[in-house]
This record gives C-alpha cells, structure tokens and sequence, in this order.
C-alpha cells in the first residue's frame, strides 16, 4: 500500500533531528511533525541544552575575567555586567543553531508540518495547525519523539516573575544578587554555579537526602569544596512548605523544613526562586491508545532495544522514554531508529555512555567508578592527575581540577574515567576512545600527545596509576614492555 511518507517523526528535538537526517540520507521521505509555531530543535534547542549552556559559557568567561584581571573596586560580577548582554548571547546561539536544523532540513527534502501530530492509527497522524485546521497524514513508521516538561512543585505556583522555571529562568532582566534553587538534579546544579560565577548569592535546596549519588565518591568531594570555595549552600533532606513573595518586604520567602532532627519552620528570604523539580513525558493527548502503544507506570513509552514500540510500525527515542534523558543520547537513539525502520539492525547503542554535568567547575564520567568496581570485587587500580600538575591547566588559570582512571589491575584495561574541571565534558572522550577500542592505560604513556594540552592529565594519571601497581608487586618494566596497547 501506498503511503504519503516512509517515516512521521513527531517532534523536531534530538532523537527527531537525527532520525530525520538519518532516514533521509537511506532515501525514504520524512515528515517532521513540530508542535512549537516558531522554533524547531525543541528543549535541546530553545529552553534546554542549548540556552543553559551559552548562558555557562558566558558566566564562566565573566568568572575567569574576574579570576584573571580583578577589579581594583572590588565589584561583583553584577555590578559590572548586564544579564540581558548574556541574553542576547544566548539568544543568537539559540537563533543560530535553529537556522541550521531549518537548513538541515530543507538541503535533505524533510518536510516540516508545524502543528500539534497525534495519532489516528499504527500507520496514520493528524497534525491540528495553528490555525486550527487538521490535516492527515500516513506513513510506514511513525516516530514518537515529543520530549518531556517539567512537573510542577506540589506546594507553591511557579508564577514566572520572582518565582521562576527552566523557561522562565531564561527571560531575567537583571542578574539577582539572592537565589534559592529548588532541586538537586544535575541542571539545578548547573544553574547554581553559573549565577555563583556571576556574584549572586546561592542557596540550594535539596528535598532529597543527598545528591548527584552517582558519582564517584572522590569527584563529589571536590565538587562539594568548589560548592562551598563559590559560596554556594546546599542544604539536603529539607521539605519545601511554601514560596511566596512578600510585597512588604519586596522579597521572595521561601518556607521550609528539616526532614529530620528539630523540624521547626525555616525562612529563607530571597530576590527570586528557581524551581528545577523533575521532567515528566510528553504524552498527553498523543491518543497513544489509538495505536495500542503502551506506557511504564510513569507514563514513559516503552521501547525494546531497537526503540521499537509494542506496535511494529511505531518507535520511540528521546525523553519520552525516560532514562538517561539527555540530548547526547537522544541523537544516538533517533538515528538508531531509523537504521532499524530501514533495515540495518544490527546497530545497538553502546554499552558505556560519558555524562557531562556543567556545572563550573565542569563534571565529566564514563564507565565504573572505583566504588562500583570494588563492589564488584574487581582487583582495580586507581591514576589520578591533579590540574595543579598540568602546564595547560596553570597557564588558563584552571588548575582546580582532578583526572582519575580506573582500571583492571591484571590487564590494565581502562574501567572507568572520572573528571572534575576545565573542559572535563571535553576531555572524557580521549578515554571513551581507548575503552570502546578495549585499550589499556599504557596508550596515554606510549602515545605522542600533544603539549601543552589538558590531556597531558590522562599521561599523569596513567603513570601515576601504574607505578602504583609497580609499587604492589607487578613487574613495571615488563608492563611497560608489553606492546598490544
Ligand atoms: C535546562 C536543561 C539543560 C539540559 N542540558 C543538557 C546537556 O547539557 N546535555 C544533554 O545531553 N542534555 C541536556 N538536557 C536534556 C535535553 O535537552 C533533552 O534530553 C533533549 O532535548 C530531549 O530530546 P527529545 O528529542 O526527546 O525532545 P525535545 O528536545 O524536548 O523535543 C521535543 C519536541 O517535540 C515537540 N512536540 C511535543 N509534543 C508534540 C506533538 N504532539 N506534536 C508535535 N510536536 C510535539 C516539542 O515542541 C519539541 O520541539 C537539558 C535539559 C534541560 C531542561
């Protein structure tokens, strides 16, 4: 039978992108279904990824400005920059990187249709316009890839002017001197520091008992001391009771509890709140029951290994079936959608994928921590290099920071990379490399690199892991002599 297109994608973020991309470069004719009437490239471009991280890249340059030069005024960073220079920074990139998704699309023939897509069958979608016109379309496959929103706190209203959202946060007028983040995710975190490095005064409340619990344990201790070097407070195990603002006293009260030990009342009084609770899927109205496509108990859709749906005809990526929920992993699994709609199956998305919080100073992982592996019972050894000891690190003024590798003793094989500090996200991929290729630490000391560069830390941390290991009995020279690295 034949149908209007090879493949629908609906929403145009990450996982839409590059299955379109994809499956246009194997032939097939794509539609993009996308909701927003002005904007494609969905959180990861307009009120996520993107705008989070140029508004970063423009509070750390502000910070090492500062770090660098000083001000014989002593001034904070607010007094002498204005948040709607940032903006209008970020608004560019923004702009910038959406005219490249529109040219994407226009160079590969992806037909755009701009308005809300739902299902109407396995193999058809109706797209109700702007206008309030529906027009329908079919399809051989369909791809759901709506991302995800916020949820609301349970106990105060995001109003959008004092008391502010991952949207809202991006249309401040000034940079306030006193922020309360609400959240202990990885973006809270973010946010935290970028306004830290902009001299405001942060407080961030974590309702949880503990955070960002899946690093290693050492990364999170340095995390924690640059927390507290940048004045930053983070109280856990709290439970919000109320945030309001408070005309009298022209300022945001945020109330709050201990969940445990004296739990009396507690007034933070601030200049605005920043709520970075959790995200939840964009299913809503998709008339996924239409199809029979079937959701978790959170409303995630559930996918098999090639992001097949349980109906053949229809598959899913990105944040609407939940973890890990990030852009990186969205391109991946849009584009590995479309490999298996288009027949080469054999593809899989690997094992061990890096996370990059960006915080500043900038986390950076992939693969086991050393706590996991001992865990286990693996026989590991651990190479750290500390920033203080690369040239690079001293000449940009960055040489807070830690590389750490984790690695099987026997076989030297690389277990895991753990980074904090300048370009940490960046970095970790050197050490992706050599895992995936089933490499061994001995590639960072018998390998030209280089110099000077951050990745002098992986040379460090190599010989410093291996002369431990020296150190325990094995022979170094013979470890060394060993070509097959
Ligand atoms: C503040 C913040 C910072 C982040 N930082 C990072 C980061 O640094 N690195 C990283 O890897 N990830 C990051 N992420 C996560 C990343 O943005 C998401 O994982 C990613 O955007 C998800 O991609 P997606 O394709 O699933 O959906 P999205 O990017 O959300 O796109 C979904 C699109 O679908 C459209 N849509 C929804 N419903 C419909 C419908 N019924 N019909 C038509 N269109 C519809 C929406 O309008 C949207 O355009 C961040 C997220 C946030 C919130």
């Amino acid at each position: 039978m034949s149908r209007d297109y090879n493949v629908i994608i609906i929403g145009s973020g990450p996982a839409g992108f590059s299955c379109a991309m994809q499956s246009s470069k194997f032939d097939q004719k794509v539609l993009v279904v996308e909701s927003h009437e002005d904007y494609l490239g969905g959180t990861w471009i307009n009120t996520g990824t993107v705008p989070s991280k140029a508004l970063r890249e423009a509070a750390k340059t502000i910070l090492e400005f500062n770090n660098q030069f000083g001000d014989h005024e002593s001034r904070k960073p607010y007094e002498r920059f204005r948040m709607a220079d940032l903006l209008q920074y970020k608004q560019e990139i923004l702009e910038k990187e959406n005219r490249k998704v529109k040219n994407d699309f226009i160079n590969n023939n992806v037909d755009v249709a701009r308005g809300f897509g739902r299902l109407l069958d396995d193999h058809t979608v109706e797209v109700e316009t702007h206008l309030g016109t529906t027009e329908t379309y079919t399809a051989d496959y369909i791809l759901l890839c709506t991302g995800s929103s916020p949820t609301e706190p349970g106990t105060f209203e995001i109003e959008h002017n004092k008391i502010l959202d991952y949207k809202s946060i991006l249309d401040l007028t000034h940079i306030p001197r006193r922020l309360v983040v609400i959240g202990s995710s990885v973006s809270a975190f973010e946010y935290a520091t970028i306004f830290a490095a902009l001299g405001t005064r942060i407080t961030l409340l974590n309702e949880q008992d503990d955070y960002l619990t899946f690093l290693d344990h050492e990364i999170k201790e340095h995390f924690q001391q640059a927390l507290h070097d940048r004045g930053i407070t983070v109280k856990n195990g709290i439970s919000i009771q109320d945030v309001e603002f408070n005309p009298l006293r022209n300022n945001t009260e945020v109330k709050f509890k201990a969940n445990t030990g004296e739990q009396q009342l507690q007034v933070l009084e601030t200049e605005h709140v920043l709520y970075l609770g959790g995200r939840k899927p964009n299913v809503g109205n998709l008339n996924l029951d239409k199809a029979g496509v079937k959701t978790d108990e959170d409303n995630f859709i559930i996918v098999d290994e090639n992001y097949k749906t349980n109906v053949d005809s229809i598959y899913a990526a990105g944040d609407v079936i939940g973890f890990p929920s990030l852009a990186s992993a969205s391109f991946t699994q849009g584009r590995l959608a479309a490999c298996n709609m288009f027949s080469i199956s054999s593809l899989e998305m690997p094992e061990q994928i890096p996370y990059g919080i960006y915080t500043i100073p900038e986390i950076s992982n992939i693969g086991m921590t050393e706590q996991e592996a001992e865990k286990m019972g693996l026989d590991i050894t651990v190479g750290r290099a500390y920033f203080s000891e690369i040239t690079k690190a001293d000449m940009t003024n960055h040489n807070d920071g830690l590389l750490k590798l984790v690695f099987n003793t026997e076989s030297l094989k690389l277990l895991g990379v753990h980074i904090l500090g300048n370009e940490a996200a960046n970095l970790v991929h050197l050490g992706q490399a050599v895992m995936a290729l089933d490499g061994d630490v001995r590639y960072f000391i018998q390998h030209v690199m280089n110099y000077p560069t951050l990745s002098e830390a992986y040379r460090i941390a190599a010989f410093n892991g291996v002369n431990s290991v020296y150190k325990e009995g094995v022979q170094y020279k013979q470890i060394l002599e060993e070509k097959n690295c």
